[in-house]
């Protein structure tokens, strides 16, 4: 006999939905984590600056499907908040996405029409190009400009957060952040930009206060269950498990590497404190080459808040190589899109589909560049196609 039907790996935002979409529908759920708190990489807290600070890193709400809104509205109010970044080229600060501005601020007077006019000739106004389809561009120019654009704002950068250069990771990550012939200079043009209001983790604490909903933390998935792989059976502190398994981690680390090592980037966030403002900008970014800063990028999360501290703080972000054992780097925040990554994953979910009720779900289990709004989105969805006919209670 199981106590619960539903037993969920992970409290990010793939397992707490979840959790909350079936609690609410009366099933006993068990949500269990490592970390020492709920939110995934979403947790924040305010620091002795007053400060909210985003633990894992900066973390906008931006989309465009108003259902993902409309629910995350249940567990919170929310504000307006259209997030700007700047990054640092040839010595100066400029707007990033690289835009009209940015030529306009790079190039003297005369270049820099010359190269706006045959940017909107060619692709037109409010359009986005990705740098790797502006550097094909069969204008000469164009491709000067796509040149220069590559070396000074996408080349330093992708090799230091990635290890790879544009051409070596799936073009999807470069293309996230396209060239923009506009003068809007807000990081996403989604329908719907908000922050919420007591910060992330207040949200996850709504979610999960259902009654139904037992939480473990400190607790690794491995350590409480055995994937049986002969009869396709899950087993549970000792007995066969018949309910709904949900699992958000790491698909190979779950499988004991039986098809090899899925590979992941990691970061080190250097927090500190300073007095006043510390950068025009919520986000600066250094696509400069590594030995001239070791770092992306610096959020100063000040400038997400509502109501401003007099102290600061800021996260100055260092892309490490994942190593689970490591001092820095032990967390996988971002799963490598490289073609032998893929073909090691679908070995693993060839293995997954023999059994039933066993679902990935999440930016580490899908293997996907899932934002947050990708992921709840992807959860309520899931969530729709099981309990549509498949779920036995
Ligand atoms: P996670 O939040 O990673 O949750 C997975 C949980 O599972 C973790 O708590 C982990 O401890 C637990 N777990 C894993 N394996 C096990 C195991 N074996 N046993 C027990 N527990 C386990 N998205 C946006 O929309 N806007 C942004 O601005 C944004 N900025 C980001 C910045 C950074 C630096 C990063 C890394 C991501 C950013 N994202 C952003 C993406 C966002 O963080 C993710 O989409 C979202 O957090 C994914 O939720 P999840 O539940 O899939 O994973
Ligand atoms: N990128 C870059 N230079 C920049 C900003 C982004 O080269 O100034 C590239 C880099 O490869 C990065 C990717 O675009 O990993 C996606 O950027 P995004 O800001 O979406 O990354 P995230 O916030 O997910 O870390």
């Amino acid at each position: 006999m199981n106590k619960y039907d539903v037993l969920i790996i992970g409290a990010g935002f793939a397992g707490s939905v979840m959790a909350e979409r079936f609690a609410n529908d009366g099933k006993k759920v068990l949500v269990v984590d490592k970390r020492s708190h709920i939110g995934g990489n979403m947790f924040d807290y305010i620091d002795d600056n007053q400060v909210l600070v985003h633990q894992y890193g900066p973390h906008l709400f931006h989309c465009k499907d108003f259902f993902v809104l409309d629910y995350l509205k249940n567990f919170s109010n929310w504000y307006p908040y259209e997030h700007r970044v700047k990054g640092y080229v040839n010595g100066k600060v400029v707007p990033i996405p690289f835009n009209l501005t940015s030529i306009e601020m790079l190039f003297d007077e005369d270049e820099a029409n010359a190269l706006k006019e045959a940017l909107i000739n060619e692709y037109g106004m409010e359009q986005k190009v990705p740098i790797l389809m502006l550097r094909k561009s069969n204008n000469v120019m164009i491709r000067g400009l796509a040149d220069f654009i590559y070396e000074k704002v996408f080349k330093f950068y992708t090799m230091k957060q990635w290890d790879l250069t544009p051409e070596q990771i799936d073009p999807k990550v470069t293309e996230r952040v396209p060239v923009f012939i506009s003068y809007d200079d807000r990081y996403f043009q989604d329908e719907y930009q908000f922050l919420p209001e007591d910060g992330y983790t207040k949200i996850f604490e709504k979610m999960l206060s259902h009654p139904n909903i037992d939480i473990r933390l400190n607790t690794k998935a491995q350590d409480i269950l055995k994937i049986n792989f002969e009869d396709h059976k899950i087993i549970f502190e000792g007995s066969e498990f018949s309910g709904l398994f949900i699992f958000t981690g790491q698909l190979d680390e779950l499988m004991n590497y039986r098809y090899g090592k899925l590979s992941y980037r990691s970061l080190y966030f250097d927090l500190q404190s300073h007095d006043g403002i510390y950068q025009e900008t919520a986000t600066v970014n250094y696509p400069t080459p590594e030995a001239e800063h070791a770092f992306t990028r610096i959020t100063e999360f000040k400038h997400l808040m509502q109501i401003k501290p007099q102290r600061t703080t800021i996260a100055i972000e260092y892309p490490y190589p994942y190593d689970e054992n490591g001092e820095k780097g032990n967390i996988p925040y971002y799963p490598v899109f490289t073609d032998e990554n893929k073909t090691i994953y679908d070995q693993y979910v060839e293995d997954i589909k023999a059994f039933d009720s066993f679902v990935l779900l999440g930016r580490l289990a899908e293997f996907r560049y899932y934002n947050m709004d990708g992921v709840v989105a992807a959860a309520l969805n899931k969530y729709k196609e099981l309990t549509q006919g498949n779920l036995n209670d």
